[in-house]
């Protein structure tokens, strides 16, 4: 990706190089969303009926994310990106604080604007591809925030938290149908995911998307139609998956991300636990079998919670998609879990 470009809302294509500007939707410019781009008046046409459910999506959206506390987060995040731009006096700094800022006054439109221009200037710093990846998240605009979240995520340093952020964030969209579109990254296969997924979850183990990019990999088609080729999982993976279904509900900003965290964890458990059940039947040495022959046998689980997490509490609870601060770890801002 050279620069992040507005893709067709109608049709997803991305601009030819002599782009057409056209009026904004009264709606959305009262709204301060992100622009919209048509690629021509067939697609800016067609898309009007849409473009009104749209709406009304972006309404459930918005006050899901007031339920929550996602306004503190971004308002704490704006806060410590302000103190690290007068720290530093650097440029970047200060227009990546305005950036935050805007964000954390609902103002998308500004926002996105303003990211695109940082990105313009300095396209190897990460952060404002991670924000405004959040922006478009936030405006509904999936397609567009995907590559972004990955971008950022490969200009992150490899292994710290913000890397660990951004990568579940671009797994949570991309398993979605309707990121098929979007290209996809050389680890989306079975073992790279677990392997991806499991360093994550050890650089950020209470942050949202860490937590429920690992859960999601380990249960896999026990609760959801995976678009890569997972395995099947064993008793003891979808345990696992159990307990970071667990962990991000604690972590996430919105009641509703919550709830439905809390919703799979228990739908996984259940499943794990008829398949333990069936498999110390078919060993048919009862419980014994379950601490005897675990560790030779995989399927002889050991009941759960293997590979847990790796340092405390009180790293800041970022994580779903919060704004990212250029620079410091923690005190990131709050962000929406993508729907299920
Ligand atoms: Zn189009
Ligand atoms: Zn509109």
């Amino acid at each position: 990706m050279a620069e992040p470009s507005l893709l067709c809302v109608n049709c997803a294509r991305p601009p030819p190089p002599h782009r057409r500007t056209w009026g904004r939707c009264v709606r959305c410019a009262e709204l301060n969303l992100p622009s919209t781009y048509y690629c021509g008046d067939e697609c800016a046409q067609a898309h009007w009926p849409k473009h009104k459910v749209w709406h009304k999506e972006q309404k459930e959206r918005e006050k899901e994310l007031r339920e929550g506390t996602v306004a503190e987060h971004d308002r704490s995040a704006a806060e410590a990106q302000a103190r690290e731009a007068e720290r530093t006096g650097s440029e970047l700094d200060k227009r990546c604080a305005a950036a935050v800022a805007l964000i954390a006054e609902d103002d998308h439109h500004a926002a996105d604007k303003a990211l695109r221009k940082i990105i313009k200037e300095w396209p190897e710093e990460p952060s404002p591809y991670h924000n405004l990846a959040l922006v478009m998240l936030r405006s509904g605009r999936n397609m567009e925030a995907a590559p972004m979240f990955l971008k950022a995520m490969e200009l992150y340093e490899d292994g710290t938290k913000q890397w660990a952020d951004s990568t579940g964030a671009a797994f949570d969209l991309l398993r979605h149908d309707e990121c098929d579109g979007v290209p996809k990254p050389e680890w989306w296969n079975d073992e790279a995911l677990k392997a991806l997924s499991a360093r994550v979850v050890a650089v950020a183990p209470d942050a949202g998307t860490p937590c429920t990019m690992r859960a999601y990999v380990l249960a896999s088609e026990v609760i959801f139609k995976h678009n890569w080729n997972a395995a099947p999982r064993t008793a003891m993976e979808i345990k696992e998956a159990v307990m970071w279904f667990r962990r991000a509900a604690k972590v996430q900003h919105t009641p509703a991300a919550k709830l439905s965290n809390e919703t799979l964890a228990s739908q996984c458990d259940a499943v794990a636990d008829s398949l333990l059940a069936k498999e110390e039947a078919e060993c048919g040495q009862g419980p014994r079998c379950r601490r005897g022959r675990g560790r030779e046998d995989p399927r002889c689980g050991q009941g759960g919670g293997g590979g847990g997490p790796k340092g405390g509490r009180g790293q800041g609870d970022s994580g779903s998609q919060g704004a990212s601060r250029r620079g410091g770890e923690g005190e990131e801002a709050g962000g929406q879990q993508n729907g299920q």
